[in-house]
């Protein structure tokens, strides 16, 4: 059972905090302001980046694989021009052994039927770039070594294309590109050093040409990141604007709804409300009773133990209210200074009266003393009660004159008493 009264429901919207809310802004427009030359966000945030990306870099992963598959085979155009002693190898290794393995890897991954491929962390779907990225840098690697061709040293410019693979076409995280290119760098000085045949005039010029292609690339893979990471924060601070506007809506919304002193629906919310009652009622022909509470000799009390004391003898008052008419679909609010005001649906006329009854009994029992009263020692209430059988042809304003009608009645007969009328 339940009272509309201003404990309003905020839906099934997570509770708001508007703390951590302020916190996490204060984060995200430092970052903004400062930026992040180390490529790093604090942990949480740096948690939902990686996730935020997670989705866009797995299918980018697959698209780019078969593309990047594709120019890896067509490599063997230059193997076959550079390389004819090994070209049998370079054949085998490129067409049998990398591109069945890598292809199969592909669709099980495009599939999305391999658990483990299909939930890969961040830091696994890096390492799915980086390893494909080797694995075609030790083919190179293997094929070269292999080869006694007089144009074997030119093989070299090869792992440019590998770097650029792996820093700008699988855009791996920024610290990852740079492990990346050091290995490949490596690769490619070791490869310089072991080849018998290597001249000695190549030796600067190539190797200078792999390490610009290493720094070009990543000082291009940090921009890409770096703008990745910016439109997440700014992305992030709108959505938390966005939230808290949202919030602001509802306080507002609920201000706007709510007696501040009582914390009862205020009168323009109950018009609104009641009418809404009075529609469903009369299109069911259901019992629909108004009931109107007028605390008695009010203006003494205040006069006598000031306006706090009043204040608080109003709220004590809606305290009973809400206790004693809480019921399924009742609206109470506060009509108006020292007046307050029920829509009862669904109860027929006796047990109305006997709800009206109980409200008056509650405040009576509440023993509020009130010297200046000319009904009670204590403070009391009059009500008064229209009920009907609504209908559609009759206005809800109709029952809201009976129940001021019967509430006079209350007040001509003496006070702290409940009088009815119905249609
Ligand atoms: P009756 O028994 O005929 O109802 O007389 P009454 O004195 O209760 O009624 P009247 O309308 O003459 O006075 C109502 C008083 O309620 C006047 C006003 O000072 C007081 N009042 C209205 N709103 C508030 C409020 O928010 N706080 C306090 N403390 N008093 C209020
Ligand atoms: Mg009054
Ligand atoms: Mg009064």
């Amino acid at each position: 059972m339940n009272t509309l009264t201003a404990t309003l429901p905020l839906g099934a919207e997570p509770e708001p905090d508007p703390q951590r809310d302020a916190e996490r802004t204060a984060i995200i427009d430092g970052l903004l302001q400062r930026g992040f030359p180390g490529m790093m966000f604090p942990v949480a945030l740096e948690r939902e980046f990686q996730q935020a990306g997670l989705e866009a870099k797995r299918a980018h992963i697959v698209k780019s694989g078969f593309i990047s598959l594709l120019v890896f085979n067509v490599f063997l155009v230059a193997d076959y021009l550079m390389l004819p002693d090994v070209f049998d190898l370079a054949l085998t290794l490129r067409l049998l052994v990398f591109t069945p393995l890598a292809l199969l890897f592909l669709l099980a991954f495009q599939s999305g039927r391999v658990r483990w491929l299909s939930q890969a962390t961040p830091l696994g779907l890096e390492a799915i770039a980086m390893v494909s990225g080797l694995a075609a840098a030790a083919v190179l690697a293997f094929i070269l070594m292999n080869s006694h061709s007089p144009l074997a040293y030119l093989y070299h410019i090869g792992f440019m294309v590998v770097i650029t693979y792996g820093n700008i076409v699988q855009r791996m995280r920024f610290w990852y590109a740079v492990a990346f290119s050091l290995i490949l760098l490596t690769l490619h000085v070791v490869g310089v050093w072991a080849l018998p045949s290597f001249p000695e005039r190549m030796m600067m010029p190539l190797m200078s040409m792999v390490l610009a292609s290493a720094a070009f690339t990543l000082t291009a893979n940090y921009a890409l990141e770096n703008d990745e990471r910016r439109r997440f924060l700014l992305t992030e601070r709108e959505r938390g604007l966005i939230r808290s506007l949202t919030q602001t809506q509802v306080r507002l919304r609920e201000l706007s709804r709510v007696d501040e002193l009582t914390g009862l629906y205020n009168r323009r919310h109950f018009e609104t409300a009641m009418q809404q009652l009075w529609q469903r009622a009369s299109f069911g022909r259901t019992p629909m009773a108004i009931l109107m509470i007028d605390v008695d000799h009010f203006k003494k009390f205040n006069d006598h133990y000031g306006h706090p004391a009043g204040d608080a003898c109003l709220r004590q008052v809606c305290q009973v209210m809400k206790q004693t008419l809480s019921g399924q679909g009742v609206i109470v609010a506060r009509f108006g200074g020292e007046e307050f005001i029920a829509a009862i649906p669904g109860l027929d006329e006796d047990a109305s009266l006997a709800l009206a009854e109980q409200v008056r009994a509650h405040v009576e029992r509440c023993q509020i003393p009130h010297e200046r009263s000319a009904t009670s020692t204590v403070v009391t209430a009059s009500l008064g009660l229209a009920w009907c059988e609504a209908r559609p042809e009759m206005k809800v304003e109709h029952l809201l004159a009976l129940a001021d009608g019967a509430l006079y009645d209350a007040k001509y007969q003496g006070r702290n008493r409940v009088c009815n009328q119905s249609t």
